[in-house]
């Protein structure tokens, strides 16, 4: 286990005690089991709340718990390394330039953009080189700093609640996989409501839980909470917001500041059991019951052990 563990990070399990918590969208405690393994087959609970549809870890990692997770496990899952790789960037670059194209609608010239979760900086440069004023908030250093070293754009190293941006106000807030990631993603989406100017805009992407996916694909220590287009539309307009009518109802929307939050925010009153049933009948259908889990682990095993070779051989 040890070989494996220190082969693959992410098939290390990690222990934590974690707390009961309410839905931190509707307040309930009412939930329904949806999993009980991550994607490397660890143990972990996820659950549905049954009122409104967003899904959490369950029992709730703590903030020391999660701090201790991401300083010993987290980004090694994905990458051993500290700084952006080179297909890391490219890959940024490409999503930014495709997401800018999308967001430059909403946006005037010379517009300030605030970029929560900026990791490398690939999408603040591209914004930087279309003539927007930016900055960044990067929990991670090393990432932080690649960024300003490289793009020379200003990076905020500390919790988002914990930054004094002065007087100064965005009329772009982005957010690019993060919300899945908070503990409290609502009082994040208020905070956020007050760092717009008036009639700013928010985009926020998180992956999409109702994604056709095998069961436990989609589960992951990390993500404390996973949302679809309903769940996420119904905590922006909760939080303040107006949602901007697009087609793709992905968990990837745009939002524009209202003044005043919303009533009639519970707008999806049957997604709960629709999203639940789907989970339902995905672990019940031949994917759980083929190897399909097992051998997409081994596969990923297979690929470490092969770099390491090429590792070793250059
Ligand atoms: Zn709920």
């Amino acid at each position: 286990m040890s070989f494996l563990g220190n082969l693959i990070p992410g098939y290390r399990p990690f222990r934590y005690t974690g707390e009961n918590v309410a839905c931190n969208l509707c307040g309930s405690t009412e939930k329904a089991v949806l999993a009980t393994r991550d994607r490397w087959l660890n143990p972990l609970t996820n659950v549905i709340c049954t009122h409104c549809g967003l899904i959490r870890v369950d029992p709730m990692p703590t903030d020391a718990e999660l701090e201790r997770y991401y300083t010993d496990h987290y980004r090694l899952h994905y990458q051993s390394t500290l700084e952006p790789t080179p297909k890391s960037i490219d890959r940024g670059q490409k999503s930014a330039k495709a997401r800018l194209d999308h967001l430059q609608q909403f946006l005037k010239p010379g517009a300030r953009i605030l970029d929560i979760g900026a990791g490398g900086g690939e999408f603040l440069a591209e914004a930087k080189n279309r003539g927007y004023e930016v900055e960044g908030v990067e929990p991670s250093v090393g990432f932080a700093r690649y960024a300003e070293r490289t793009y020379g754009v200003e990076v905020h190293i500390a919790p988002l609640n914990k930054i004094d941006f002065g007087s100064r106000k965005f009329d772009l807030i982005h957010s690019f996989h993060v919300f899945e990631h908070l503990r409290d993603p609502f009082a994040s989406m208020e905070l956020v409501h007050t760092l717009l100017k008036p009639d700013g805009y928010f985009y926020v992407a998180v992956p999409n839980m109702a994604e056709k996916r095998t069961p436990t694909g989609m589960f992951h220590f990390a993500h404390v909470h996973g949302f679809a287009y309903e769940t996420l539309r119904m905590m922006g307009e909760k939080a303040g917001f107006e949602w901007v009518p697009s087609t793709a109802l992905r968990a990837a929307q745009v939002f524009k500041r209202l003044d005043a939050p919303r009533s009639d925010w519970f707008r999806f009153p049957k997604h709960a059991a629709e999203l639940e049933k789907k989970f339902r009948e995905a672990r019940l259908s031949k994917h759980l019951l083929s190897a399909d889990p097992y051998r997409r682990a081994w596969g990923r095993l297979k690929r470490k052990l092969g770099e390491r070779k090429l590792k070793a051989a250059g």
